[in-house]
Parts: structure tokens; C-alpha cells; sequence
């Protein structure tokens, strides 16, 4: 049962309504007690806070929160690789849609290549967050082109590319179904070139159906998130940087836990 913390837009928000690292670590330990044990810190880009490793090692010392991970663009990854991995950090996802420093830019829409991604990825296994997954969004026309390159690149690494099918993100990304390439497409065009074949999951409920090279150099993960949703499996929770709780990833409604967790004083063990 995973939770992600971060919103969207917590830059923006005035300091008095962003949590805290000691409440984000205070409700993480309530979840935690309540089954979760699949932390993982998303955004916006979570790498902006320099301080973020002062959460992590919050968060690493729960008892029970055995996964913590950690999603970004990897634009900053290279010097706050060694000190997350230092504070508790467990793994990481890094999202890289192309290798292609064009359409990069303009999928992430922030102007930057992908030099310094890969070099984040490169700094981050070598202190230890590997294997590292990858996300890339394939869009009809974008970046489909390219997404045999990027397999390629990794094929033969530890790392894991996964692709995952573009889909409507409400009003956010103008999403229309003609610009899907459905899982199996997605499949067809690496099998062309660099043969695989499926993998046992590794878990119930994972999201990414596996598949291994046929030469037996990594694996590649496929999502279909548009042609074969898992919302009916899905265990995700969503913490906001203003603490509110969504139970799905895209709800536009949440529960605000930050007003009834500022009027009540944090429990002690006190004896006597
Ligand atoms: S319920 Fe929401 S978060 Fe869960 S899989 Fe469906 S869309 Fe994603």
C-alpha cells in the first residue's frame, strides 16, 4: 500500500500552509501504522528542497516503512544523490521520456537535455540507489520514434526503462486517445529490434508487466494505464504538500489532515 507525498505546486504556497518535514514524518508514521509501507516523494520536483534529505532520514527512521523512494526529473540528482542515499533513501524513478534532446525539451517542457538526467542517473547508482526505473511516457508522434533508442541505451544495465501509455491527466496535458501507442504497440516496436519476452511479476498488483531480453540483458517494464487500467487493484494515496489525502493520484478533491493534525498536540509516553 503505497503513499506519495508532494503536490503539485507546493513552491507556490504560502509557508504557513506547507507541512512541515515533522508533520510529513508524523503522518507518515500513522499510515504506516495503518499498513502502509511504501513511502515515495514526488512533485512537482522534490529535488528542489535542498533540505530534502533531512525528510528522508525522518522518514527512513519509521519502523515498518521499509521502501522509500523517491520520483524526479533527475535535473538536480548528481549532487543530492550521495546525501539522500546517505539519509535513507532507497531507490529512485527518474522520468526521461527521449534520449532525444529535442523532443525532450519539449516534452518536459522546461527547456533542459539530457545530459545532466543521465548524469544524475550515472552519480545515483554509483552511490548506491540502483537499479534505478525510468519512466517514459510514449505519445503518438512525440517521442514513439524513439522509445527503441532509450530501451537500447539501458538494455544491458541494471536500470529499468519503463513505458508507460499516455493518458488523461484531467485538464492538465490536452490529452486525446489518437495520441495513445497502446502497451502491445509499445511491445511490437522493441520486439522488433531488441527481442523479449514476458516476465513473472514481482509482486501482486504490480503495474508494469515485465519483459526480459530474450538474451537474457535486463528487462523493460510496459504500463497500460489507458488499454488495461489497474484501478481496480490500486492501493496509491496521495499526501499534498498543504496536507490534504487523495486516494487517487488525479482526484481533484482531497481530505484536509493539516487542520485536525494542528489541533492536536503530539502524543508522549509520559509516566507518572
Ligand atoms: S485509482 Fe487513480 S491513482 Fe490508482 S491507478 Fe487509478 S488513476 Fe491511478
Amino acid at each position: 500500500m503505497p503513499a506519495e507525498i508532494f503536490g503539485e505546486a507546493y513552491q507556490f504556497l504560502p509557508k504557513a500552509e506547507i507541512l512541515t518535514f515533522e508533520e510529513i514524518a508524523r503522518l507518515s508514521r500513522l499510515f504506516v501504522e495503518l499498513g502502509v509501507n511504501k513511502l515515495r516523494i514526488t512533485g512537482g520536483e522534490p529535488l528542489l528542497r535542498v533540505d530534502l534529505p533531512d525528510l528522508v532520514q525522518q522518514l527512513a527512521e519509521i519502523p515498518g516503512a521499509d521502501d522509500i523512494t523517491l520520483t524526479t526529473n533527475a535535473y538536480l540528482l548528481a549532487q543530492q544523490a550521495q546525501p539522500l542515499k546517505d539519509a535513507g533513501l532507497h531507490r529512485i524513478t527518474v522520468s526521461l521520456d527521449s534520449l532525444d534532446d529535442e523532443v525532450f525539451k519539449q516534452m518536459n517542457g522546461r527547456g533542459f537535455g539530457t545530459r545532466r538526467v543521465l548524469d544524475g542517473i550515472r552519480r545515483a547508482a554509483d552511490c548506491g540507489l540502483a537499479p534505478i526505473k525510468i519512466n517514459a511516457v510514449v505519445q503518438k508522434g512525440v517521442n514513439d520514434h524513439t522509445i527503441v533508442e532509450l530501451a537500447r541505451h539501458f538494455k544491458g544495465t541494471e536500470h529499468i526503462v519503463r513505458f508507460i501509455e499516455y493518458m488523461d491527466v484531467g485538464n492538465r496535458n490536452g490529452w486525446k486517445l489518437d495520441e495513445v501507442v497502446s502497451a502491445a504497440e509499445i511491445v511490437a516496436m522493441i520486439d522488433a529490434e531488441l527481442p523479449i519476452e514476458p516476465a513473472e511479476a514481482n509482486y501482486v498488483g504490480e503495474v508494469a508487466r515485465r519483459w526480459r531480453y530474450r538474451d537474457g540483458e535486463g528487462e523493460i517494464g510496459v504500463i497500460a494505464s489507458v488499454t488495461q487500467p489497474f484501478c481496480v487493484d490500486c492501493t496509491r494515496a496521495r499526501l499534498s504538500t498543504d496536507g490534504r489525502l487523495y486516494t487517487c493520484l488525479f482526484a481533484s478533491d482531497g481530505v484536509d489532515l493539516r487542520g485536525p493534525m494542528r489541533m492536536a498536540p503530539m502524543t508522549t509516553n509520559c509516566v507518572g
